[in-house]
């Protein structure tokens, strides 16, 4: 048929809103597009600190993407991508090929270990509902496990590397979450240790400074052992050792350093910088005007020449202006150019505490909270409206 066919790889933050807005848009037969994601179900990665650490439940993290996408005019296919071929325009899944005439790729990133040896053999990471799981069951078991033997106290030691967003969102959970697993499995709380390691010189980098001062005293008063400016060495079986030559053992090691862009990317033969595409202002791939990348895979510039870090705010934005511009390329009408507007950013330092700078404004404790749940049912809003807020949403 001569019906344009538009792919999409991923339905996470990107893929989503570019999947319910090329739905909302594109009329009767003008295009088909398919969706191809891993998984049956979309997950908030936002909140996945909080399965991790067992202070909230999987079901509040997941919906199924039947729920926000419309089967009838989106085919959802659920399979692993394995291969983008640009020369041909295919994109080669687990279990069979697809054509495009329009790629959106919006596969997110993947966690970054900058060659830290051992880092990626015996460190766990918190990018999704499967990985998560593991977290909490790891977690749990090395409280049964120290019962069985309680000279091995390193197993009650937890290291959490890097203390960037995701790193102290998790840390602050963990905390909130020790209390209760100590008193479930009869352990003496002082037996237990969480270190936050960090090797940037401050915690949260790009956050006012008071708002920081404020973040760390919170989780000092939780309980949290922070080691700032001092890079994680090497990770072993027993433990992690740090540049000051000291070592931390420990069973459990989650590491939240950082991250890059997806492998598959490179490996299409995209020009990239630590695996993320620097694109162009429409949000194509350079020199490939049916090719979209947005998200954690893409890199954008603001206009002081710094990179905007990979966020689900930047995401959804882009996610947006990608199927607009899909749709303008199908009906050969001029292209949008994508402007990110900073709607602030929260950071959650476990029950009733955040931070958060948003209008212009710095706000902690209880308020920069309620912003948070704010943000989360915002968001849960527009991709699922008010069903899914009430079905997913925390009030309390
Ligand atoms: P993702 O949302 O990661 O979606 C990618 C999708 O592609 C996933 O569904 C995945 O399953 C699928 N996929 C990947 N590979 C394949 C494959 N080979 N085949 C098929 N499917 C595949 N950002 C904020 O703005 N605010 C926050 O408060 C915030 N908190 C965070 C807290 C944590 C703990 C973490 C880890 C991140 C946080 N972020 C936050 C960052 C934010 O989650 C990411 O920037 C965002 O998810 C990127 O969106 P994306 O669409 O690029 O990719």
């Amino acid at each position: 048929s001569t019906i344009p066919k538009i792919v999409i790889l991923g339905a996470g933050y990107g893929g989503i809103l570019t999947a319910q807005r090329l739905q909302k848009e594109l009329n009767y037969n003008e295009a088909d597009v398919t969706l191809v994601n891993r998984h049956d179900y979309h997950y908030f990665t936002t909140h996945l600190h909080m399965p991790a650490a067992g202070t909230d439940s999987i079901d509040h993290t997941r919906v199924a993407i039947s729920k926000l996408i419309d089967e009838f005019k989106i085919d959802l296919v659920k399979s692993n991508v394995q291969e983008i071929r640009l020369s041909d325009r295919k994109v080669v899944l687990q279990d069979g090929t697809l054509s495009y005439d329009y790629l959106v790729i919006a596969l997110g990133g993947e966690p970054e270990s900058f060659g830290i040896p051992g880092l990626s053999e015996y460190a766990m990471t918190i990018r999704s509902i499967n990985s998560v799981r593991l977290i909490r069951q790891h977690i749990e078991y090395q409280f049964a496990l120290y019962k069985l033997d309680e000279t091995r106290t390193d197993r009650l030691n937890f290291v959490v590397g890097g203390a960037g967003f995701s790193g102290i969102e998790f840390v602050a959970e963990l905390a909130d979450r020790i209390p209760q697993l100590c008193k479930e499995y009869d352990v003496d709380p002082n037996l237990v240790h969480v270190y936050n390691v960090e090797a940037a010189p401050t915690a949260l980098p790009g956050f006012d400074p008071e708002l920081v001062e404020y973040a760390m005293n919170v989780l000092r008063k939780k309980g949290v052992e922070f080691k700032i400016g001092v890079a994680i060495q090497e990770c072993t079986p027993d433990g992690v050792f740090l540049a000051t030559g000291e070592e931390i053992k420990t069973a459990t090691v989650i590491w939240t350093g950082g991250i890059r862009g997806n492998r598959l990317i490179e490996a299409a033969g995209f020009e990239t910088a630590r695996g993320r595409v620097k694109v162009d202002d429409y949000l194509h791939a350079p020199g490939h005007d049916n090719v979209f990348i947005i998200g954690d895979n893409s890199l954008m510039f603001n206009a002081e020449g710094r990179p905007y870090p990979p966020t689900a705010q930047i995401a959804m934005q882009q996610g947006v202006t990608c199927a607009q511009n899909v749709v303008a390329s199908i009906r050969s009408k001029e292209l949008k150019k994508f402007v990110f507007s900073n709607k602030g950013t929260v950071a959650s330092l476990g029950k009733g505490e955040a931070i958060a700078s948003a209008f212009g404004k710095k706000y902690k404790g209880w308020v920069a909270a309620q912003l948070k749940k704010l943000v989360d049912m915002r968001y849960l809003f527009t991709i699922g409206g008010i069903l899914l807020v009430l079905k997913k949403g925390r009030f309390l």
